[in-house]
């Protein structure tokens, strides 16, 4: 039954959950600048409904880019060292807001809860968060995958990008899938424009606004493997989970730094907490 303080219970102002201003801020001026000497290492393209990996060392950089056409990307990170340690999207949620730009860090799973990899250039910055609530590059959506599909429609589909995350992820590090598939995590969504419906707080997508030259480029923290699928959303704007949508791949290339050019700059370190849980 509703209380007769009702009104004044719902009026009452949120306050941030995690304030910004005390994580430790990344000196994204001294990765502008290493960037601006790289050169380029490598690169790797993402095929359409399929997934790769690719090796990017602490202290270099990766760039995503679209080409081609319109394309969503979900994208894993592990720690090359330790594949327990992985991307965290829950809490890089919790620190950034549901979608990440410029400046905001993708952070690792607890016990470590370290930046590993930091965005220093986002050619859809401009996006902003749109009449809808959407927005672009999001840490609120979990990946397609062939289970929710099999719940919401039955059948069996191959290229969701959990299933591409999965046997790229087994190819690249040799695992059988059975060992690989449950290391695979949330994603971020590149390039994705999703948000909460404001009327019924629904996950909601639309036609990413992403056109081909548009790119987000990250500098790694630590030592990464990186895991990234072309989803078979496309764009994102209608359908996935299903060979209906266009599709088109993206491109991932890999730069290294000038001997010196991250003087300063050091890997960050696991989290410090002492993890005796109060005992
Ligand atoms: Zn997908």
């Amino acid at each position: 039954m509703r209380p007769s303080d009702a009104d004044a219970r719902r009026a009452v102002e949120p306050v941030v959950c995690y304030p910004p201003n005390t994580l430790p801020a990344p000196d994204l001026a001294l990765y502008v600048r290493a960037r601006a000497g790289a050169r380029k290492l490598a690169e790797t393209t993402v095929p359409p409904r399929q997934g790769a990996c690719f090796d990017v060392p602490a202290g270099h950089f990766f760039r995503i880019t679209s080409v081609e056409g319109p394309q969503v990307g979900d994208l894993n990170l592990f720690n090359a060292r330790d594949l327990s340690e992985r991307f965290y999207s829950g809490k890089t949620r919790a620190l950034h807001g549901t979608h990440i730009t410029t400046g905001e860090r993708m952070w690792s799973s607890v016990p470590a809860l370290r930046p590993m990899a930091t965005v220093i250039h986002d050619t859809l910055q401009w996006y902003g968060i749109d009449e809808f609530g959407g927005s672009v590059h999001d840490v609120i959506g979990t990946r397609c995958d062939p289970y929710t599909h099999h719940l919401l429609a039955g059948g069996q589909y191959h290229h969701c990008c959990h299933s591409n995350l999965t046997r790229a992820l087994a190819e690249h590090t040799g695992l059988p899938l059975n060992e690989a598939e449950p290391l695979v995590h949330d994603v971020m969504n590149v390039f994705m424009c999703t948000g909460f419906t404001r009327d019924t707080g629904q996950y909601f997508m639309k036609a990413s606004p992403v056109r081909p030259g548009d790119y987000i480029e990250l500098f790694a923290e630590i030592g990464l493997i990186g895991c990234l699928s072309a989803c078979p959303g496309g764009d994102c704007s209608t359908t996935h989970s299903s060979d209906v949508a266009t599709c088109y791949p993206l491109l991932v290339e890999v730069f290294a730094p000038e001997p010196g050019a991250l003087e300063g700059w050091s890997s960050p370190e696991p989290n410090g907490y002492d993890r005796s849980h109060g005992v």
